[in-house]
């Protein structure tokens, strides 16, 4: 199993890279931000406490993202591999992650790092904001609260990564079929 952790802080672009990077590797893509978006569409009890969360711009509590995420790679028990996107976000959720994939005789492979100057990303958000029905894409200060808790909660784990040597950083400017193969240069070799 090849298992890649896409980081980087909100904008840089790492959906849109999963969804190129799952197709040539064959890997299931799973976005924590896609699946809570999901509940919150089929208005489930985990979408409505989601949903006051995201709303703010606030990471959604570690026990809930942590179970739907076991769920969702318990569900895929045949992939070739996963690429997690938005997830882990927090330190207690790359330690359950961990474990998790440790119990199954898995691993992460690497996380790669999408790395892009935040000032130009804030007009990215807004951008996409336009053309998505995301509400924390459509409001500066919600936009704001997110890089927030990416400082104060997510950076972290570039630290915790590179502890086990697993830390790549990629430059995340460019067009998408640059970014794309700064990626793959790196995953190949994962
Ligand atoms: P994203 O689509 O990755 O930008 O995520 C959108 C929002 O979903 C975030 O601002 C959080 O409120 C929530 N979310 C997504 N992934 C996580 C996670 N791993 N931990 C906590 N909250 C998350």
């Amino acid at each position: 199993m090849k298992n890649i952790v896409l980081f980087g802080s909100p904008g840089v672009g790492k959906g849109t890279q999963a969804g190129i990077l799952k197709k040539h590797y064959n890997l299931v893509h799973i976005s924590t931000g896609d699946l809570f978006r999901h509940n919150i569409k089929n208005e489930t009890e985990l979408g409505k406490l989601a949903k006051s969360f995201m709303n703010k711009g606030n990471l959604v509590p570690d026990n809930v993202t942590i179970n739907m995420l076991k769920a969702e790679v318990n569900k895929n028990a045949n992939a070739n591999g996963f690429i997690f996107d938005g997830f882990p976000r927090t330190e207690s959720q790359a330690i359950s992650l961990d474990l998790f994939l440790k119990e199954k005789g898995e691993k992460i492979n690497g996380m790669v790092a999408l790395e892009v100057p935040e000032n130009l990303l804030v007009e990215r958000i807004l951008k996409r904001g336009e053309t998505s029905d995301r509400p924390d894409d459509q409001d500066e200060k919600k936009i704001r609260n997110r890089f927030t808790e990416y400082k104060t909660k997510t950076a972290i784990l570039q630290e915790y990564y590179q502890n086990q040597n697993k830390y790549f950083g990629v430059n995340g400017v460019g067009s998408i079929e640059e970014i794309t193969q700064r990626l793959k240069e790196v995953i190949d070799n994962l």
